[in-house]
């Protein structure tokens, strides 16, 4: 009997620490990171700096995928109904996890509820961006040109329900001006057609921005945070030229499905932790403006939250719904 119980009892241990050892290997094969625009943009930018560093950390590949639409939600939703295995997971933004939520009518996934958040990796700030072309060199002049012509300008974004659609459209309904929206799947073939003049005026992330700002390919006339960007010091901030109050910005954070095994989302956490802290990478980070934040699982699911009940008035205000 007793030896039934030790070998019972022993069976426990030995398969705990199987269980222990196999979880202990996550991952054993490639992580896909769903990075929920297309490439280019911001978000592919920011989510391939950190996925060569994860791959490092974590021994295997972790490969960006980029499933954009929608603003953004398309590539949300599959991560939000993948195995919650860790082997999927996703680059959100605030446009996955705050306004696509407020702005969209048909809600593909719950926010708070459908994710097991893992890091908030950046904030990042925004820029109103035009084409050299344009007769405009500053927020004033653009004002006065919309004004002088109302049916003639649009403005290129990420998509609906993006940050950089409720920039748009906080600045019309701030300015009291009109310009047409034309949403694309994401930053990276926003900037092909304002780069071709195609459009004239954009809002973008500053990290898929900033090169051409560099490069004098594009103008910046403001950018959109409470604060100017320390790596554009000469472009003012919407506030200072002319609209005060307005303020918008990005966010990247990783998150797997719900329901995906602690440990697992444990390993992913110091994985990006790690990632964010690395030299390179803060390098990259301080070229865009963004600022490293590398939180926990629990200090991401509170941001969320947070985000959600900041943005609620503004998306009333800016009176922006898509179906
Ligand atoms: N504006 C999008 C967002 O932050 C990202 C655009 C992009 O990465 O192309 O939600």
């Amino acid at each position: 009997m007793s030896i039934c119980k030790t070998l019972f009892a022993g069976g426990i241990v030995a398969g705990l620490l199987l269980a222990g050892a196999a979880q202990a290997q996550f991952p054993e094969r490639a992580v896909t990171l769903v990075v929920p625009f297309a490439a280019g943009g911001s978000t592919d930018v920011v989510a391939r700096v950190i996925a060569q560093k994860m791959s490092e950390d974590l021994g295997q590949q972790v490969v960006v995928q980029n499933v954009a639409g929608a603003g953004g939600s398309l590539g949300a939703s599959n991560v939000a109904r993948a195995e919650p295995d860790g082997y999927t997971i996703l680059m959100g933004t605030v446009a996955t996890h705050a306004l696509n939520p407020l702005i969209l009518k048909n809600k593909p996934y719950d926010a708070e509820t459908d994710f097991a958040p893992v890091s908030l990796l950046v904030l990042v700030p925004n820029v109103l961006v035009v084409n050299p072309e344009l007769p405009a060199k500053s927020v004033k002049e653009l004002l006065a040109l919309l004004k002088a012509e109302p049916d003639k300008w649009s403005y290129a974004s990420s998509g609906n329900g993006t940050p950089l659609h409720l920039s748009g459209e906080l600045f019309k309904a701030m300015a009291g001006v009109k310009m047409e929206h034309i949403p694309y799947k994401g930053s990276g073939p926003a900037l092909n057609d304002l780069l071709g003049n195609q459009v004239s005026i954009m809002f973008d992330n500053l990290p898929s921005s900033s090169a051409h700002i560099t490069a004098g390919t594009l103008k910046a006339l403001a950018v959109t945070t409470a604060d100017r960007a320390p790596s554009f010091p000469d472009v003012p901030t919407m506030a200072e030229a002319g609209l005060p109050g307005y303020e918008t910005y990005t966010w990247n954070a990783l998150f797997a499905p719900k329901g995906t095994p602690q440990d697992v989302v444990a390993r992913l956490n110091a994985a990006a932790v790690k990632a964010m802290g690395d030299t390179a990478v803060a390098e990259r980070m301080k070229e865009f403006s963004a600022t490293i934040i590398a939180s926990t699982p629990e200090a991401l699911a509170d941001h969320v939250k947070a985000e959600i009940s900041k943005w609620t008035p503004v998306v009333a205000d800016a009176n922006v719904q898509m179906d």
